[in-house]
């Protein structure tokens, strides 16, 4: 298994299950980025594709970067031009509710996955199951998730609409300045994905996993079998996943794989705060989501496209933080510097999850964009029973590698 992020992790955890003799590469210790210092939602309601249709009205918008939610790095458009031309193909209206179907299907088994495996590494402290709020300052950005609520209640997602006085009540800690609110009830979240994923790790090392701490450089399949070529280790197997997260295009490109995934880079920060929230809130109008995490008051920003290893541009934590402050009472930063993620965004927001079709023993399981600590036990099943062979516990034809 290549990767320790939350996908990989439950990817060798469900494989080990099957029997297999699993080693775990990483070059940092396990979920030491992205699956670190997400906001930690289960979200059972984001299930809507980023290519739906009247997506090409926001291109003048972001190409201008006046939006607080959504930051380009300039000299990434050329790495961003393939995924934007696969992101308006998938943009028909046909194709949204294909993607929106595939999405909900999956989406909906990630809690339970989680639960499962909660319980058995003692982590159902971590876990809160009161839902999260998608809060709105104006009233127009509220009416304009009619469709939003029509399509949620159409899959049987359970949500309230709040008016004010209801979410002062839910959350007193919230200044009083949002005039509605989505609820969507069987979401959760974590208190500390990075404990989570600590507590996952440990269920795989106690069964007999072994952790390698080493960079890849090279994989290549040679006399019948995979070398992996790394900084200090040469690791010879018989079978490789790829779960590398945003890392997992430029590896799967040296094997002649071509992947239009662009990387969405996001950033946190910690706060003191005398109050504090019940559940995690997406301030829809601010370009926000607030997270009470046992560091802090976790603020996270949206999206900056640019490349997964160029240095941190925080900008957008600094454009939000007055609309925090407007949200709720903060006091000092609990962190010395900004921590900085990578989603991994494909062109229909559908993670990869498959065989690689070019080569035999190589599976991949990556591209899970915002959802990725959703989605990471579902992941592990479903890579674990395309492996075996075994019919997967939902339909993954549709996270096919081959689609590209
Ligand atoms: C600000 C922000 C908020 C988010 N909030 C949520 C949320 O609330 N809910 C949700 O479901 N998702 C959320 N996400 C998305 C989620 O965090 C990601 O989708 C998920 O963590 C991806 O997991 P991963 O295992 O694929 O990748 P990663 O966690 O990035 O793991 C990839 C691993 O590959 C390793 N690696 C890379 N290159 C090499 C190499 N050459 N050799 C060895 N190892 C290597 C890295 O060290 C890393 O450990 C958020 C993301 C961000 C940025």
């Amino acid at each position: 298994m290549i990767g320790a992020g939350i996908v990989g992790i439950c990817s060798a955890i469900q494989l080990q299950r099957r029997g297999y003799d699993v080693t775990l590469l990483d070059r940092r210790a396990p979920a030491s980025e992205t699956s670190f210092g997400n906001a930690g939602v289960i979200s059972r309601g984001s299930i809507f594709p980023t290519a739906a249709p009247g997506i090409s009205k926001k291109i003048p918008q972001i190409l201008a970067n006046r939006s607080r939610e959504a930051r380009l790095h300039y000299r990434y458009l050329g790495q961003l031009a393939p995924w934007a031309r696969r992101l308006m193909q998938n943009a028909s209206a046909e194709k949204f509710e294909l993607n929106l179907h595939a999405l909900n299907e999956i989406v909906g088994a990630c809690l339970h996955e989680h639960k499962a495996l909660l319980q058995e590494c003692g982590g159902l402290t971590l876990l809160r199951e009161n839902g999260w709020i998608k809060l709105y300052r104006n009233a127009e950005s509220f009416e304009n998730s009619a469709a939003e609520q029509t399509s949620l209640a159409q899959c049987g997602i359970d949500f309230e609409a709040l008016g004010h006085e209801q979410i002062d009540t839910m959350e007193p800690a919230l200044n009083s300045i949002f005039t509605g609110g989505l609820w969507i009830k069987n979401t959760a979240s974590v208190s500390s994905p990075g404990q989570v994923c600590e507590l996952y790790t440990r269920l795989f090392t106690n069964a007999g996993g072994k952790l390698v701490r080493d960079e890849l450089k090279e994989l290549q399949w040679r006399d019948d079998q995979w070398q992996i070529s790394c900084n200090s280790n040469q690791l010879n197997t018989e079978s490789v996943v790829v779960a590398l997260g945003a890392w997992s295009k430029s590896v799967l490109e040296q094997l002649g794989y071509r992947i239009p995934m662009v990387v969405e880079r996001g950033y946190h920060m910690h706060y003191q705060s005398s109050s504090i929230l019940n559940r995690p809130v997406y301030d829809v109008d601010g370009g926000y989501v607030m997270s009470p995490m046992q560091q802090g008051l976790r603020v996270t920003t949206g999206v900056e496209w640019g490349s997964e290893d160029t240095k941190p541009t925080p900008v957008q934590l600094q454009q939000i933080q007055p609309y925090v402050k407007q949200a709720i009472d903060i006091n000092d930063k609990l962190d010395l510097e900004p921590w900085l993620g990578r989603r991994p965004c494909t062109p229909d927001s559908l993670p990869v999850i498959s065989a690689a079709h070019r080569h035999q023993n190589l599976w991949v399981a990556f591209g899970h964009g915002h959802m990725g600590f959703s989605m990471g036990p579902i992941t592990g099943r479903l890579i674990a029973d395309l492996v075996v062979g075994t019919e997967p516990l939902i339909a993954a034809g549709r996270f096919r590698l081959s689609r590209f």
